[in-house]
């Protein structure tokens, strides 16, 4: 055959499918791989069932239901104050995964770069690779995970378009302060820059931390494209219903790859998705309250089993550093932890440009805290052997 099948095999299969897999092999606690192990809402998931019954089962219109996109465009506004015209400026895809995807293939060309800070997520520089242009990353320095502003301005170079902003920020937890977004602001005006922001986990913030929409900041609302998801903060992560806010001109180009990629998103799926937008503030709160709790659950048993943690702002990840138990490369230790030990987690270095050199210095993996109680229970019993 003369197809390229190698084209993306460098890529090869992402550490998520990859350790739960080993979870499964291992029959280990899997705290790797960022989903709930509990459904969201009874409401929601009846909503979906009805819309199968009643027959919502052929195509949605391509930008999404009319219905949700009034609904997102209410709740942003509710968040944020920007309104967004639902017809022009809201568009429903297939997770933000694909929302990335489609943004990167509308808005590069071959050569371009992007700037992300890192770790960053395993779906930018894949997304960029699928356009032909690159991810640069802006280091995220430990043990407070906060960005150089030097640094960040040194990356600019006349290929730059863009920058991807995710927060709160997976893997380490942060949530970007208004300063430091106030940095990046200037740093786009000035170098006539795009913004994407990657917003999945703006309803888990805990404590003092409060998230801002880098959209909201002067100026930026005509360029910046703001992505978010209902997988997290309904907990519904095999759903797949993402969505995009952002000016028409950068919608337009948005839509014009997605109905290309999918088309449309599962219909029943964005009807069940109607239902949790009407849920209210009070279920906003109560979901917070609830992360709020397995994240001091999270962070206790880690502690009690010699982990030393930074406490995350935002999110459901905690970073957790392993030297105190072993001296080896992060991807060995999450093995180690998961094959005898019996938690599985994800090691830190995969979310950075060259694996290889920050898995010679890193010491930190990643667990998830998107579990039932009885799951972090589980996970503390396994985990007991470290102690002795
Ligand atoms: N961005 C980040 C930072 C994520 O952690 C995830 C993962 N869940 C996604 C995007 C993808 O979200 P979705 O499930 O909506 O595709
Ligand atoms: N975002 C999830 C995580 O960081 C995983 C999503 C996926 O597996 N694609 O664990």
């Amino acid at each position: 055959m003369k197809v390229a099948l190698d084209k993306w095999e460098h890529f090869g299969t992402s550490i998520f499918s990859v350790m739960t897999q080993k979870a499964m092999a291992a029959g280990a606690v899997n705290l790797a791989q960022g989903f709930p192990d509990f459904d969201g809402p009874d409401v929601v998931k009846e909503a979906a069932i009805r819309a199968i019954k009643s027959g919502l089962n052929q195509y949605a219109p391509a930008p999404g239901l009319p219905e949700l996109r009034k609904l997102l465009a209410q709740r942003q506004q509710a968040r944020t104050g920007r309104k967004f015209d639902p017809d022009s400026e809201v568009t429903v895809l297939s997770g933000a995964t694909e929302a990335i995807y489609c943004a990167f293939q509308a808005f590069f060309k071959p050569g371009d770069e992007i700037l992300a800070f890192e770790p960053y997520y395993d779906s930018y520089p894949a997304a960029a690779f699928g356009a032909g242009a690159k991810v640069v990353g802006v280091p995220l320095l430990a043990p407070n995970f906060r960005f150089d502003p030097a640094a960040l301005a040194k990356a600019v170079t006349p290929r730059t378009k863009a920058i991807i902003v995710n927060t709160p920020h997976n893997p380490t937890g942060r949530v970007f302060s208004r300063e430091e977004l106030e940095i990046i602001r200037k740093l786009v005006i000035e170098h006539d820059l795009l913004a994407i922001t990657d917003e999945v986990y703006e309803e888990l913030v805990y404590g003092d931390a409060r998230h801002v929409s880098l959209a909201t900041l002067p100026g930026m609302d005509e360029r910046t494209l703001t992505l978010s998801s209902t997988s997290k903060t309904f907990s519904f992560t095999g759903w797949k219903v993402g969505y995009a806010f952002g000016p028409a001109a950068l919608t337009r180009a948005l839509r014009a790859v997605h109905q290309f990629t999918v088309f449309c998103s599962a219909t029943p799926l964005q009807a069940g998705m109607i239902e949790a937008l009407k849920l209210g503030d009070g279920y906003f709160k109560e979901l917070r309250a609830d992360y709020a709790t397995r994240r001091e659950e999270l962070l206790r048993v880690l502690t009690g089993a010699g982990f030393r943690c930074s406490e995350p702002q935002g999110t459901y990840f905690v970073l957790a550093d392993y030297s105190l138990h072993k001296d080896v490369p992060d991807r060995e230790f999450a093995d180690w932890l998961t094959q005898e030990v019996k938690v599985a987690c994800i090691p830190l270095s995969v979310f950075y440009t060259d694996a290889k050199a920050a898995a010679r210095t890193n010491r930190h993996v990643r667990f998830a805290f998107c579990k039932g109680m009885d799951t972090l229970k589980a996970a503390e019993v396994n985990l007991a052997v470290l102690r002795r």
